[in-house]
């Protein structure tokens, strides 16, 4: 690798870049060697980006039997249910133009329809619909209030939580009127949903989820809109990605254990379910999901990361939010129903309601499978019905169901489709928030991004959701944040050494753009060393 190279043509194609290169003695042109952990959204898109940078010799360790990661598609009827993504965040970004390209836009849909369009179901408790009116008129205010604070009263923002701020305004509204303890019941399972929309938006259990996470996530979309993808959904667009990536560059079933950077040669190299690969690698792009690099960042990497990185791998939120899907041979409710709140109220089904109860809060009908109720559980309910068997699963809700129509007739679900991320050792949850502790402390999540440098020269870069400044959570992060890392390693090689500068638009530029732009001093520059 240590032939000298004179000349660098750098051939733009359209939004991409193909370098080719000459050496001086008519050598054969020199590339790095990559490798990337994860074939997830980000670690195809890395790939993708390479290729289209002229890079196409790299290894892709994958420790599923599958690419997509969290994004994960299953099979159902002429369509698949999407156990993971599914909705894009605005338009304002390459997956929207994929997914639109493809045909895979469905519809525009509130943040809030789920709730919005809700069928409230109590069964036979005395429940009366002016109290949930009531409810509703109070909670319908406070979106738009936390999203005014985070913008124009920072320090609040950075200082609470979602559930302290909440039970600030839910003590004052039961302060406002007289209310009776029944109706005060019936607020406080209302309240449930409310906590649940939280819960799932952000994965995460609002006690610990910053007001702050308002301000520092981005879509440049109308706010609480997204668009819903139709029945195929991520599948086309993860194929789509992946399309051009040799089928040889995978290497599946195959987890990495250790990086190892080699601080005399600059190399790496990556033991593999317990082997050492001969192949020493230039580049070590890491996907990983914060879940997993909190888990294992002290095993995976040798040396130890350095104290800022592991710093914001603890202190960024990595939460819960899943779908259960509950198959019945035939539906139970009215065709028109959009979605199910179930609302158990205590003091009326029950003395006092259990974990399962308070975390069902919603379930949606699938649009193009009427016969498929999608249960979104977050927060801690994720954990919960992580650890329930199928069984028990089935014979809970088929009780809840019973209750809130009042029905017993209502038949057990004939299926389950479930993926119980949190106990998945390569993926250990669902997504990154802001956490209190994280905003209180001036972390951005683009601190995880930093790469591990060796003599100020990146080595070991990082992609993935959480990575991303302002998309944290989302595909089109993981999607961005490959793109970044796969242009950081190319501008490193040919650049630095031969003089390479890239001229297009690069996520790098954007980050310091957004920052610039909004003014937030204490966003670290991904781009400098640790
Ligand atoms: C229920 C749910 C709903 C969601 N809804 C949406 C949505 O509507 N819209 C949206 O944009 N996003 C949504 N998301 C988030 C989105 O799915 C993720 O942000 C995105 O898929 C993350 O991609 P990634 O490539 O960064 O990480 P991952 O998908 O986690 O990819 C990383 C890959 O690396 C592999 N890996 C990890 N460690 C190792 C190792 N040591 N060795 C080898 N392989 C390893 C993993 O197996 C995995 O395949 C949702 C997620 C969930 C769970």
């Amino acid at each position: 690798m240590s032939v000298s190279v004179r000349i660098v043509l750098i051939v733009i194609i359209g939004c991409g870049i193909t370098v080719q290169k000459e050496s001086e003695k008519g050598e054969p042109s020199i590339k790095p060697s990559i490798a990337i952990v994860g074939a997830g959204i980000s670690g195809l898109s890395t790939a993708r980006r390479l290729i289209e940078l002229g890079i196409d010799d790299f290894d892709i360790y994958e420790g599923l039997d599958r690419i997509g990661g969290r994004i994960h598609a299953i099979p159902y009827k002429d369509g698949f249910l999407q156990m993971g993504a599914q909705f894009i965040n605005g338009a304002e970004n390459p997956l929207y133009k994929i997914a639109n390209r493809l045909g895979l836009i469905a519809d525009v849909v509130s943040d809030t329809a789920h709730v919005d369009n809700a069928h409230f179901a109590f069964g036979n408790q005395n429940v009366r619909e002016e109290d949930i009116k009531t409810f509703l008129d109070f909670t319908s205010k406070l979106d738009p209030k936390y999203r005014s604070i985070a913008k124009h009263d920072e320090k609040t923002a950075r200082r609470y939580t979602f559930k302290e701020i909440f039970t600030l305004d839910y003590m004052h509204f039961l302060k406002t009127q007289n209310f009776t303890e029944t109706q005060k019941n019936v607020f406080d399972s209302l309240a449930r949903s409310f906590r649940s929309y939280w819960e799932f938006e952000w994965a995460a259990d609002w006690s610990t989820l910053s007001v702050h996470v308002l301000k520092e996530w981005n879509d440049y979309g109308p706010e609480c809109e997204s668009f819903a993808t139709n029945r195929i959904g991520f599948k086309g667009i993860l194929d789509d990605i992946a399309a051009p990536i040799p089928r040889n560059a995978f290497n599946f079933n195959s987890r990495v254990e250790n990086i190892n950077l080699n601080s005399n040669t600059g190399k790496i190299q990556l033991t593999v379910n317990d082997h050492l690969v001969p192949t020493e690698y230039d580049y070590v792009i890491v996907t990983s999901s914060l879940g997993v690099l909190k888990k294992y960042h002290h095993m995976m990497f040798t040396p130890p990361l350095p104290r800022q990185k592991i710093e914001a791998i603890e202190k960024i939120g990595f939460g819960g939010s899943c779908k259960v899907f509950f198959e019945w041979d035939q539906p139970f409710w009215s065709n028109n129903t959009y979605s199910i709140a179930p609302l158990p109220v205590r003091g009326m089904i029950s003395d006092k309601l259990d974990a399962f109860e308070e975390e069902t809060t919603i379930l949606q009908v699938v649009d193009w499978a009427p016969n498929v109720l999608s249960a979104w559980y977050a927060g801690r309910g994720h954990q919960l019905v992580d650890n329930m068997s199928e069984e028990e699963l089935k014979q809970r809700m088929t009780r809840l169901m019973r209750e809130m129509y009042n029905d017993n007739g209502i038949p057990p679900p004939s299926k389950i489709i479930r993926t119980q991320l949190t106990k998945n050792e390569l993926l250990l949850g669902s997504y990154s928030y802001m956490t209190q502790v994280q905003a209180l402390s001036h972390i951005s999540h683009s601190q995880l991004a930093i790469p591990v440098k060796l003599e100020g020269r990146p080595k070991i870069m990082f992609a993935g959701e959480a990575t991303h400044h302002r998309l944290f959570q989302t595909t089109i992060g993981g999607y961005l944040s490959g793109r970044r890392e796969a242009d950081r390693a190319v501008n490193d090689w040919f650049g630095t050494r031969y003089g390479f500068n890239q001229t297009n638009k690069t996520e790098m530029e954007d980050v310091s753009l957004i920052n610039e732009k909004r003014n937030v001093p204490y966003i670290s520059q991904p781009i400098t060393s640790i």
